[in-house]
């Protein structure tokens, strides 16, 4: 164990990852993977809308982990962990929630919106109770800080409270967590309507290969209101040019496209063969690591083991204290 401060932060295995995970998360966890002590979880108790489809959580682990490789984080340095190896999780989650009111998680805008349109009985239990798995994953190692998307924002502030709560009741135990959006903290779809996601077919995945990525580029939703090249353009929300400022380190190139879309002197077809040019350029090496690693199967294995080791380690310390500060160690 360290003394550096903490970081927790997560993903589903719910499939590979794709450029909105880069934009609004993974590029934070790499800048930040050195100075703090990382936990990088495999959140695979919170897919309970895949109980029926365990085949795809199983390969999305991989998938994850292989992901995580390719664009540089260092299993090494940093623990990779697979949430369900550390049964602790479900202890702490429970524990806590002795501690929320139902109200707090029922007006909780992130969880309202993914519960809207799906009927009670559609729905199970444990989906309703995912946002205090995540707070169970934060104050498990005593996270100071977590990188995430701006969707999951709620869940740290909901965090947050219960480590208030918790303190308040039984002492100064947890440090109250804070939250770290991306650069792009809710990067749009290729289709320029939803964030792009692991669940919408809207995304370039980290290991599409370069020709998916120019055909994906080049049916990208651009400016609707522009017929012709000719037309001056909107550059302002439009998914293309958002992803040159994600993604393309040429700002010179990206200044110049801007001037001419807006006075009508370039095509969509050379700003988006500029942006594929980009994106490939950006993912190549990402890609050619991956690879490397998925030809090693073993290694990520004992990336995964290892790492889970040392989240149990953490783990069975916090619950020790946990359950001594609550007193409910009846036999000792
Ligand atoms: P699912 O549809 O299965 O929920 P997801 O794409 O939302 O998948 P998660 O595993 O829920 O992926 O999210 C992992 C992390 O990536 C979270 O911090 C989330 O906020 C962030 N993230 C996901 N999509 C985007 C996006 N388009 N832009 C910015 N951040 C994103
Ligand atoms: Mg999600």
């Amino acid at each position: 164990m360290t003394d550096r401060k903490r970081i927790l932060t997560g993903i589903r295995p719910t499939g590979a990852l794709h450029l909105g995970h880069y934009a609004g998360a993974l590029e934070n966890w790499l800048r930040l993977q050195k100075e703090y002590e990382c936990y990088f979880l495999i959140a695979d108790y919170q897919v309970s809308d895949y109980a029926d489809d365990i085949d795809t959580v199983r390969e999305a682990v991989f998938e994850v982990a292989l992901d995580w490789l390719g664009v540089g984080l260092d299993p090494e340095g940093s623990h990779f962990v697979i949430e369900s190896m550390v049964p602790e999780h479900c202890e702490l989650a429970l524990l806590l929630s002795w501690y929320l009111p139902l109200g707090m998680l029922q007006r909780n805008p992130t969880l309202k919106s993914e519960l809207q349109g799906v009927s009670d009985e559609g729905n199970n239990v444990a989906f309703f109770f995912y946002p205090v798995m995540q707070a169970a994953n934060i104050l498990m190692p005593m996270a100071h800080l977590v990188p995430v998307g701006e969707d999951q924002l709620p869940h740290i502030e909901m965090t947050r409270e219960l480590a208030r709560r918790f303190n308040r009741r039984f002492g100064e135990t947890f440090p109250e967590p804070e939250g770290m959006v991306g650069r792009f903290p809710r990067l749009v779809g290729l289709d320029g309507q939803a964030k792009m996601s692991k669940s919408l077919d809207n995304a370039i995945w980290l290991k599409d290969d370069p020709e998916t990525v120019k055909r994906k580029v080049m049916s990208m939703y651009t400016d609707p209101t522009r017929l012709r090249a000719t037309d001056p353009g909107h550059v302002e929300g439009n998914p293309v040019f958002m992803y040159h400022d994600a993604f393309n380190p040429d700002v010179a190139e990206v200044d110049d496209l801007k001037e001419r879309y807006r006075a009508g002197r370039v095509g969509d077809v050379e700003v988006k063969q500029k942006l594929a040019a980009a994106l490939n350029a950006f993912l190549d090496p990402i890609r050619e690591r991956r690879a490397a690693f998925a030809a090693k199967p073993e290694r990520v294995k004992e990336a995964l083991a290892e790492g889970s080791r040392q989240g149990k380690a953490r783990a069975e310390q916090t619950m020790a204290l946990v359950r001594e500060r609550m007193r409910l160690e009846y036999l000792k």
